[in-house]
């Protein structure tokens, strides 16, 4: 319950352009689950979706994970990375700014000695904290990292969720990491940050600009949620298409914010509500449409 507040009190500001997601939730009952991916590969997740999945690759070059969760849980994600290998932590990807993705940046660099790799806009985005939290190599397209047999690249993607998503793609692994642009499982409608760059619309054109690019056996690591696959994304991108159309008809004939979420999406997408509900992905997608 207390995850359920925080985060639809961080949904509910998020349309207000106040920033909370410097706010952390209750960690104290919080544990850092593990699963095998394959090709030295692990997600991380923190019960009860605290905060973000971490993607592992763990090797004979060291360690490299994307995105690091709060502070408060950085010694249990490093016992979780000890489990699995006697490696270094070498880098981190930060898929975007937001807290329950990087906010274990210092605290790891502190203690691994760990590079952080983000989009250029991420570190603006970081610069109001401590120096230990700034990603020291950035970019606005993408780079590739060539580390424990795999070709692992940051894509950047931005637009979407905030104005610095990066998608990361483990080739041959064929593990892809969504950052928030996916919620597995219907677990939630997405949030467009739009106080921070995002924009529903943009979710998805770049769901539909990477959808070609994901492999059909890929294991698709979400920003919140199970462990998903290809199939998830098909299904997350005709949700939006259908949301995104169906509020696009309705502002464009007249219709209120207002009215189109008194009529509401058709019940089948019911099960989509979450941290967002029907009413605030509506709102979202009405203030990003042109
Ligand atoms: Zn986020």
């Amino acid at each position: 319950m207390t995850l359920l507040r925080f985060r639809v009190a961080a949904a509910a500001a998020c349309l207000l352009t106040v920033n909370v997601f410097a706010q952390v939730p209750d960690l104290s009952d919080v544990t850092i689950v593990t699963t095998p991916l394959g090709d030295g590969m692990y997600m991380l997740e923190a019960t009860g979706d605290v905060a973000g999945n971490i993607a592992v690759s763990a090797g004979e070059d060291g360690i490299l994970i994307v995105d690091d969760q709060f502070a408060g849980l950085t010694d249990q994600i490093l016992d979780a990375l000890r489990e699995v290998s006697s490696g270094q932590l070498r880098y981190i990807i930060n898929t975007h700014h937001h807290d329950d993705h990087s906010d274990g940046n210092a605290s790891l660099v502190s203690q691994t000695g760990a590079t952080i790799i983000a989009h250029d806009n991420a570190r603006q985005r970081l610069s109001s904290k401590p120096a230990g939290h700034w990603p020291t190599i950035t970019t606005s397209a993408g780079l590739s990292i060539h580390f424990n047999g795999q070709k692992i690249t940051a894509f950047a993607v931005p637009g979407g969720h905030t104005d610095n998503d990066i998608i990361v793609f483990f080739e041959p692994a064929g593990v892809v990491h969504m950052g928030d642009l996916f919620n597995s499982a219907r677990t939630s409608f997405p949030l467009a940050h739009l106080a921070a760059g995002g924009n529903a619309l943009r979710i998805l054109d770049n769901i539909e600009r990477i959808l070609p690019m994901i492999p059909w056996d890929a294991q698709v690591i979400a920003g919140h949620g199970p462990l998903s696959d290809r199939a998830g994304l098909v299904d997350l991108r005709d949700m939006l298409a259908f949301t995104i159309d169906f509020v696009e008809r309705r502002k464009k004939s007249g219709r209120s914010l207002g009215e189109i979420q008194a009529e509401g999406f058709p019940a089948e997408y019911d099960e989509w509500a979450g941290y967002i509900t029907a009413d605030a992905w509506t709102e979202m997608i009405y203030a990003s449409l042109p």
